[in-house]
């Protein structure tokens, strides 16, 4: 079920209890900022999810609460993950869903690295 973006932060969410190493995760990046890990899913050949160490529901919340260095750190960082994984020549894709109509489903700031096919045009 999507969430609603402007819910306070649960931090008893899946991605606060992979930060917090209550459950287990497949790490391919982290630093100060983010941690990426395999999406359970996988919608792509490669599929990695990057997300803040901070506790922010959504990009919204990011952008309007986050400080600058956390923002700048995390933009590095979902970077980072696909140059060290080698994404850049053939191309990927980010996407991040916010709140009810973006299909938001897991209440902590995620950005979605799909890559590993052509992955066609973006459908709304
Ligand atoms: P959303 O719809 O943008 O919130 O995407 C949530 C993503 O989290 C989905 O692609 C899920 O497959 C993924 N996911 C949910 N639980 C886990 C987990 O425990 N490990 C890795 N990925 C997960």
């Amino acid at each position: 079920m999507p969430i609603d973006a402007t819910q306070p932060y649960d931090d008893q969410n899946i991605f606060a209890k992979i930060l917090r190493g209550d459950i287990p995760n497949s790490t391919v990046y982290e630093d100060a900022f983010a941690l990426a890990f395999h999406d359970i899913n996988p919608q792509a050949p490669h599929h990695i999810l990057v997300i803040p160490k901070g506790a922010y529901v959504s990009w919204d919340d990011f952008s309007a609460r986050a400080d600058d260095a956390e923002i700048a750190g995390f933009v590095r960082a979902v970077g980072n993950v696909a140059r060290e994984a080698g994404m850049v020549a053939p191309g990927y894709r980010l996407l991040a869903n916010i709140g009810q109509d973006g299909h938001q489903e897991v209440p902590h700031l995620h950005v979605h690295i799909f890559a590993g096919r052509p992955l066609g045009p973006m459908l709304a």
